[in-house]
């Protein structure tokens, strides 16, 4: 099985000129999600992970099921205004705007270490400031792991010399 066959183009979506990557195809057939598990776990499961961080919403879907498999804990990161203790916040740019990312405070505890995971890297503003946000709490990030990295919009440089992981590369 090529996993390719379940990642389904849409055309602009969510607006015009943009190829949506869309992972439903994916999410609808139990074996595809095996094998997209097996990869993404790769060489995780002696890294000692406490906490898989997700991202608000199509990173949640591997990110709890990395969670349960690595015997780690999950913390969501979201949109402002969604989650309900007292969070930290990061920003980052837009082509147009910014756009702000939250976590709660007591999720990470200094010197955690933690599995980044969401769908897709594009230009890499999203997986930043989710790492600023773990970094912040003083989290310590074994691997930034995404399902697909879309390579022609260097999201990587964002991220440093950080690890990064996808095991989709368009
Ligand atoms: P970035 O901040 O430009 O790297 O965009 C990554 C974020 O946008 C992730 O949270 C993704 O869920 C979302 N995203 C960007 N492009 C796509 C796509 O083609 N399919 C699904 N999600 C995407």
């Amino acid at each position: 099985m090529t996993l390719n066959q379940y990642i389904r183009d849409v055309q602009d979506f969510p607006k015009e000129g943009v190829m949506f990557k869309d992972i439903t195809p994916l999410l609808n057939n139990p074996k595809a999600v095996r094998e997209c598990m097996a990869l993404l776990l790769n060489n995780l499961r002696d890294r000692k992970i406490d906490k898989v961080v997700g991202v608000e919403s199509r990173g949640f879907f591997f990110a709890t099921l990395l969670a349960y498999e690595l015997n780690a804990g999950f913390v969501p990161v979201r949109k402002p205004k969604k989650l309900p203790f007292a969070t930290v916040s990061a920003s980052y740019e837009l082509e147009y705007g910014t756009d702000t990312l939250e976590v709660h405070t007591d999720a990470i505890k200094p010197g955690d270490r933690i599995l980044i995971h969401d769908d897709v890297l594009a230009t890499g503003g999203t997986a930043a400031a989710v790492c600023e946000l773990v970094e912040k709490l003083g989290g310590e990030i074994v691997q930034c792991n995404f399902l697909m990295e879309l390579s022609f919009l260097n999201g990587r440089e964002k991220l440093g010399n950080r690890e990064v992981y996808a095991p989709l590369v368009y």
